[in-house]
């Protein structure tokens, strides 16, 4: 990225030497008329622009997973796109195929002499880019590039710290220091920007180029929308929370409440993970507000550096071979993970017995989002913790439903949970039971997203399998019938997967070492005291299982607590 002053003189040279283009400006991400640098680029140096999008189903299917919550957020962030790009006297072309057929189609039809886009990191873009430099090639057309769904362009971050990702937070950091401040966004696109240059009118008396509907994907979803896609949903969301200027100055990740029953945090993950939202705008709007406070909270845990955590696996995975997989991956522990479809099934349709990861879990699937620490929840239980399942597997079942899904941020966080990289505290092992009832011990979270359990007094919720079968037939729930008994005993699964964890780090130090941060894992620091005893418990309960000498009182609380 260049500096923005420089910019701005390329973008006046552009105007006075090219203003002739016509331009296609392909969307992929970056759904957005602010802090648009490329399609103000774009702009500034053409005649003509036509804003494409392509519906590529082949591309988007076979390399993201795309579940109906996702689709529907992607058609209303359209949507929203062209209703207002047609505010400023231009429109969107929404068109089906595969992306290098259709542009090769409508180059030749429109008569088009430039391609702008905005680079992206994930190994399918880069490929589609590849094709599109081919085409480019091949018509004699020019291509127009910036880096936008970053705050800074990565390979910056990669160059300054001698040509590979810095691997933890903390180093991550200290290159970002020596790189200064990100660059500030670029202005809004403006309607005197299309009366410059103007969208040419394409016959469209079929609505062939209209954004089609969920119906004529061939998909449904009639769940209530909690997070309407676009830029305008985006910018009021954004809006809201710089109100309340003292919550935004001392945000703390560690202290926002996985299982309130609205979101704690910003909630504007899924529109930064389609560029509905610029992170430069989210960034520097942040640093006005601690400019003006007297205190504010600081990485890793405010605000700032929630998005610097975005930002360090972004860097990460631009630099790493294979980054959602383990196999061929370098930072990566190669571990022997069960390979149990049934248990995954149940994990994830919410069957797993265990109330807090079945109301998480439900949660996911019927609106699309969860809370950073219910993520902790259920990742921890599917591979370290409980089911010793593959975070591949994990990751998939995100990808298809979380509106924010991510390349970079999925994987990186799963394998961050599953301790195959980054984190090394590998002891921590969330409890199923205790960890929900910390932050709600009546369990209204529970009662919300499994009605079933709903009339459970608040002493069972969490453990219902526990209640006397008076108080389950006064609840109006039988376990076993109509929930399930919980699928594991997590003391004694907890205490395997320890075992195994431990052998295959000692097997596989140089990688293990690789990404371990020397600083305590900054993500939990709220959660390290109870998190902590937990830890000594489990071992504690370790030591006795090894020595036999569990009395019946520290076997009865061990099983109170885990199983
Ligand atoms: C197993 C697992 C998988 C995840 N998968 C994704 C994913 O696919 N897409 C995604 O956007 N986030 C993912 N996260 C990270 C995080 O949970 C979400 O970004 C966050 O909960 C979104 O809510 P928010 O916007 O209210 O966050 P806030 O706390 O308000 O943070 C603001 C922004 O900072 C960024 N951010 C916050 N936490 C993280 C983090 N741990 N890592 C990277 N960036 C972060 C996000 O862009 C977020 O929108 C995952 C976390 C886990 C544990």
């Amino acid at each position: 990225m260049l500096p923005e002053a420089v910019w701005r003189l390329k973008c006046s040279d552009r105007d006075s030497v090219v203003m002739s283009h016509r331009t296609i400006h392909l969307f992929r991400k970056g759904l957005r008329l602010h802090d648009n640098p490329t399609l103000l680029g774009a702009l500034a140096s053409s005649a003509a622009l036509f804003p494409v999008y392509v519906l590529d189903h082949m591309f988007l299917e076979g390399a993201m997973r795309l579940g109906p919550l996702r689709w529907r957020f992607i058609l209303q962030s359209l949507e929203d796109l062209d209703a207002r790009l047609r505010a400023l006297g231009s429109r969107l072309y929404v068109l089906r195929g595969s992306t290098a057929a259709v542009l090769r189609d409508l180059v030749t039809r429109w008569s088009v002499t430039q391609i702008s886009y905005d680079t992206e990191v994930e190994p399918y873009y880069a490929r589609m880019e590849q094709e599109i430099q081919a085409l480019a090639q091949e018509r004699g057309l020019q291509t127009y590039t910036h880096v936008s769904h970053t705050l800074y362009d990565l390979k910056r971050i990669v160059k300054a710290n001698g040509g590979s990702p810095p691997l933890t937070y903390k180093k991550f950091l200290h290159v970002l220091s020596v790189l200064g401040e990100p660059e500030k966004p670029v202005r809004d696109v403006s309607a005197e920007d299309f009366l410059r240059c103007s969208t040419p009118a394409e016959p469209d008396p079929e609505q062939t180029y209209g954004v089609p509907s969920l119906a004529d994907l061939g998909l449904e979803n009639e769940s209530e929308v909690l997070w309407p896609g676009g830029e305008t949903h985006a910018l009021q969301r954004l809006h809201k929370h710089f109100q309340s200027q003292g919550w935004v100055a001392n945000f703390s990740k560690a202290r926002t409440v996985p299982n309130s029953l609205l979101p704690s945090t910003t909630g504007l993950s899924p529109y930064l993970s389609l560029g509905c939202l610029s992170v430069r705008t989210f960034y520097h709007r942040l640093s006005s507000v601690y400019a003006q406070s007297k205190n504010h909270s600081l990485p890793p845990v405010s605000l700032q550096g929630q998005v610097l955590w975005r930002e360090f696996f972004y860097t990460v995975a631009s630099a790493t071979p294979n980054f959602t997989k383990m196999q061929g991956n370098p930072i990566c522990l190669q571990i022997d993970w069960y390979h149990d479809p049934e248990a995954l099934e149940k994990w994830r349709t919410a069957q797993t017995g265990f109330p807090w990861i079945d109301a998480i879990m439900t949660q996911l699937r019927q609106e699309g989002w969860i809370h950073h620490l219910a993520r902790h929840a259920v990742a921890c239980f599917l591979t370290r913790g409980d089911l010793w399942i593959s975070w591949e597997e994990g990751m998939k079942v995100f990808e298809e439903i979380l509106l924010d899904a991510d390349y970079s941020m999925n994987a990186g966080n799963w394998m961050w949970l599953s301790a195959s990289a980054f984190f090394h505290k590998y002891t921590r092992i969330f409890c199923p039971v205790r960890f929900g009832r910390r932050t709600d011990p009546q369990g209204q979270y529970l009662r919300k997203y499994l009605p079933v359990l709903k009339n459970f007094p608040s002493q069972y919720i969490y453990e219902p399998w526990k209640a006397p079968e008076d108080v389950q037939l006064s609840a109006g729930c039988i376990i076993g019938k109509d929930y399930p008994h919980p699928m594991v005993c997590h003391i004694e699964a907890s205490q395997r997967n320890l075992g195994l964890m431990r052998q295959v780090r000692i097997e596989q130090q140089n990688t293990a070492e690789l990404t371990r941060d020397v600083a305590d894992d900054p993500m939990e620091v709220g959660l390290k005291r109870e998190l902590h005893e937990e830890e000594e418990l489990l071992e504690g309960a370790e030591q006795h299982s090894k020595s036999k000498r569990f009395s019946g009182d520290a076997d009865h609380k061990s099983q109170k607590l885990y199983c």
